[in-house]
């Protein structure tokens, strides 16, 4: 059943800038996450939900109805910031029990509370902590229990995990994952990171300039990107020239099946790992030059000179051991997703 209904959300500041025609269903239970650069309007939307903004036009509904009119503590919905928010003053316990109290909640049942839900981020143990005494990371769980203690329909998380370094960054997205496995509450969360947003998501919404561009799953936007923007923004990428003729792309001498239907002068997008090196006879081959060997763990980074472009690909470790500087290769692609060429 659809939780939030997003539609035809605008809001345009002063300057110019803000979001147009924004139309979004998340269905309960689901983790839909805002993606696009910095400035796009991610946070815009996630404040008009959580009631800190008021949109010129649109409405938004949780389970049919609009909440437009109330205000944000009257709103099932919660927010965590970047920044965690946290009374300095207070113990990791009164933070987390402040919000309850207002509610008017007995002692009993607010201690009962608290305690589940430190146990549910694994914070038992900081209880009488201030938060100057807890890491960043721990920090942003005591502020996620305190929005999960507000029991909303739909949480709110606005780059939540930004200010943490990348390994704990990783530890928080699994953990947030998990929660939201065990409560199935149903959370919009806003990163400009693509990696956390293809990890995490249901679903994505790829934002750019305050519309948005694409609305799929992370695998479908990974393998069928819709536009160049959402080609070029998501994972790595190397954009080729050539001319394409329905299913068919020519690159150079060679052509390859790609996955859509394009006529015309095209940019084709092939990913790394979808460029292959291939033996001499095969003829939809491109000729290429080995310029670069990076060795990234378990696997390399192959800059190939094919043309006049250097093309980026990963090759197993084992295999790259067999390459070197300067080598004659050919090269193949095994998937190519190719887009009209822009007009100037
Ligand atoms: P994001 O969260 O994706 O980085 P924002 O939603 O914060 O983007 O901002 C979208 C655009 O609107 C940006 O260009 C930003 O500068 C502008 N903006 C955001 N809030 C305000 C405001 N209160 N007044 C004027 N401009 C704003
Ligand atoms: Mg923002």
């Amino acid at each position: 059943s659809i939780q939030l209904s997003i539609r035809d959300l605008s809001k345009r500041f002063k300057t110019g800038d803000g979001v147009k025609g924004i139309s979004l269903d998340v269905i309960k239970g689901e983790l839909v996450t805002l993606l696009g650069p910095s400035g796009c309007g991610k946070t815009t939307v996630l404040r008009s939900i959580g009631g800190f903004l008021d949109p010129d036009s649109g409405d938004i509904q949780i389970r049919g109805s609009s909440i437009l009119h109330l205000p944000p503590e009257k709103r099932p919905t919660a927010m965590v910031f970047q920044s965690y928010n946290l009374w300095p003053h207070m113990t990791v316990y009164e933070n987390l029990a402040f919000g309850l109290k207002l509610r008017k909640k007995k002692k009993d049942e607010i201690r009962g509370l608290v305690q589940e839900a430190l146990k549910l981020v694994q914070l038992e143990s900081a209880e009488r902590k201030l938060p100057g005494q807890l890491s960043g990371g721990q920090q942003q769980r005591v502020a996620l229990a305190r929005a999960l203690l507000l029991e909303p329909e739909v949480l709110l998380l606005d780059e939540p995990f930004s200010a943490l370094d990348a390994k704990l960054r990783m530890e928080m997205r699994e953990e947030l994952r998990e929660i939201q496995r065990r409560t199935g509450m149903t959370m919009i969360f806003v990163t400009h990171d693509q990696e956390e947003a293809l990890s995490i998501s249901d679903r994505i919404v790829v934002m750019r300039a305050g519309e948005i561009e694409q609305l799929s799953t992370p695998q479908e936007i990974y393998d069928m990107p819709r536009t160049l923007f959402v080609a070029g923004f998501i994972g790595r990428i190397n954009l080729i020239k050539g001319v394409s003729t329905g299913r068919s792309v020519a690159v150079g001498e060679a052509h390859f099946e790609q996955e859509r239907e394009v006529d015309g002068k095209v940019i084709a997008a092939v990913r790394p790992e979808d460029i292959y090196l291939t033996a001499e006879q095969e003829p939809n081959s491109l000729p290429g030059t080995i310029r670069q060997i990076m060795i990234l763990g378990h696997y390399a980074e192959v800059s190939v000179e094919s043309g006049e472009q250097v093309l980026k690909m990963f090759v197993p470790r084992e295999q790259s051991a067999r390459l070197s500087s300067g080598q004659q290769v050919r090269i193949g692609f095994s998937r190519v997703v190719s887009f009209p060429v822009p007009e100037a």
